[in-house]
């Protein structure tokens, strides 16, 4: 599982979600207005770890959940 960003488009809340694929998972509601009409922020998880971070504690969490 890994853990997403997502923006909702209606009312620009951003939230985080576990999917375990998002490709075939069921898209999360926004918690804030429960539109589905939210767009992937997918940058701002993976530029944590390619950031040149090298000794953050959540990698390993994040790493086991990159096995697809
Ligand atoms: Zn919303």
């Amino acid at each position: 599982m890994s853990v997403y960003v997502y923006q909702c488009t209606r009312c620009s809340e951003v939230f985080m979600v576990l999917l375990r694929n998002p490709e075939t998972d069921q898209l999360p509601a926004c918690p804030n207005c429960h539109s589905t009409a939210i767009q992937p922020q997918l940058s701002e998880v993976d530029g944590l770890n390619q950031a040149g971070r090298s000794s953050t504690p959540a990698e390993s969490c994040s790493t086991n959940g990159r096995f697809t």
